[in-house]
């Protein structure tokens, strides 16, 4: 057995890699895909470097994509033939030269991996999720259909993996909750969306319970599979520095899957030699909604979910984060930090980025504003490398941005307000105003 599926808990219970189970039947945790590591160290830490390398150069299916380039460590059982993929990974990690040096930190960098199918990072991790359902299908399991709760983004990613191949989708949404963009993802390509009248917390709890009919599988991220697929972030930005680690990765947090898939694809690196040492890492939550940031407040000794409030960065607006232990225990090994932002931090954070050639989301707003305070702070020095997450695109929150640039966000007192300039239609009008404007 390459990979199977492992109580996180460390009650050593293990079960089969497509049995369709979410939690441990001895201790009800969460379960993690572990992988036959003393297989993977067959291969040489410099042999695996240049494997990865040389596939990121190529065009051949379905390596050329971020997450499969890494198969081996990712769902080495999956049959090529079941993978669905729409190339997904390789995105760019910005130089944000001027953001930085604004901020003292040259050495700033932002991984958009937002500039992606779906517009967000979800796409990581529902390639290997979608495969491995396909997989399932084809070998006669009987799931109907696969299903999940979403703040907008996971939806999105469910709904084109599923279309792309043909799998029924059901998508449950906080009404009133996800933006115009996030809402007709899923509508478009075809998905059953179910909008309820309660916040993330009460759709989750409601997917739970409908998918504990196994026809139904559940894609939410206590599903283990989309961890693998997400946790090749950190990989491909260590990569994309010729294999040397960043200081610092800050991402912004909410059912707190992504930051534990980062740490678990760092501790693969190392623990298969191309890393020595770890880099530190910094959860960044809203204040609205901060059941981790109170955690650690107390160094993790007590933790109470929190009911959300409503927060500009809707996608991490969650008040009972399911992932929490997991994230616990990366943030620990990782020296992590948890820093909360105000709605008028993080906005006014997104707004500074931006006008440094960024196009950043609320929640990579909630990131970049970390930043701005642990390098007031003096916790970041001005010679670290940090590497900022960025999860989504800025486009699927445009209402955001023109009301920010429209000072009409509550809680926020806008610092960088850029508003068109109505004149009417002459030549003498508009060269005048730019005389004034260009001085
Ligand atoms: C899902 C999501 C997050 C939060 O990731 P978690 O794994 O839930 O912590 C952050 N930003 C965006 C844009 C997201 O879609
Ligand atoms: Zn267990």
């Amino acid at each position: 057995m390459r990979s199977w599926l492992e109580c996180i808990r460390g009650c050593g219970k293990r079960y089969p890699i497509d049995q369709i189970i979410y939690r441990c039947e001895t201790c009800g945790a969460l379960l993690d895909v572990q992988h036959d590591v003393k297989i993977l160290k067959r291969r040489s830490a410099a042999s695996w470097k240049k494997l990865f390398d040389e596939r990121t150069r190529t065009n051949v299916w379905p390596y050329a994509s971020g997450v499969w380039g890494k198969k081996e460590w990712v769902a080495p059982g999956l049959k090529n033939e079941n993978i669905v993929s729409m190339y997904e990974g390789h995105t760019n990690c910005f130089w944000a030269e001027r953001l930085g040096k604004q901020l003292g930190v040259p050495d700033l960098w932002v991984k958009l991996c937002g500039n992606s199918h779906t517009g967000s990072f979800k796409d990581l991790g529902m390639t290997v999720l979608v495969s491995v359902v396909k997989q399932m299908i084809a070998e006669g399991k009987p799931i109907r259909a696969v299903a999940c709760a979403s703040t907008g983004d996971t939806s999105a990613a469910l709904a084109a993996y599923g279309a792309a191949a043909g799998i029924p989708t059901i998508v449950f949404l906080p009404r009133g909750k996800v933006s115009t963009a996030q809402l007709v993802q899923p509508i478009a390509n075809g998905a059953t969306v179910l909008s309820l009248d309660t916040d993330f917390d009460g759709c989750m709890r409601i997917v739970q319970e409908i998918t504990a009919d196994n026809t139904i599988y559940l894609a939410n991220s206590m599903n283990s599979l989309r961890m693998e697929g997400q946790k090749t972030v950190g990989i491909e930005i260590i990569q994309q520095f010729d294999w040397e680690i960043p200081d610092w990765f800050i991402i912004p947090a909410g059912n707190l899957g992504n930051v534990s898939a980062l740490g678990k694809g760092l501790l693969l690196m190392r623990e298969l030699g191309l890393i020595k040492k770890l880099p530190r890492i910094i959860c960044a939550q809203a204040a609205n909604a901060n059941p981790l940031y109170l955690s650690f407040q107390n160094n993790y000794k007590s933790y109470t979910a929190v009911q959300a409030q409503k927060t500009l960065a809707s996608a991490i607006q969650i008040g009972a984060p399911v992932s929490y232990e997991r994230a616990v225990k990366v943030l620990k090994e990782f020296d992590g930090i948890v820093e909360q932002a105000t709605e008028n931090e993080l906005a006014n954070a997104a707004a500074q980025a931006d006008r440094a050639g960024l196009f950043t989301c609320p929640q990579t707003g909630v990131a970049l504003a970390a930043l701005f305070k642990l390098k007031e702070r003096g916790v970041i020095k001005k010679k670290d490398r940090v590497v900022v997450i960025s999860t989504a695109h800025g486009l699927k929150f445009s209402q955001f941005k023109v009301d920010y640039h429209e000072k009409t966000l509550a809680d926020v007192v806008p610092a960088f307000p850029n508003s068109p300039i109505y004149l009417p239609a002459t030549t003498d009008a508009v060269r005048r105003k730019l005389d004034e404007i260009l001085k």
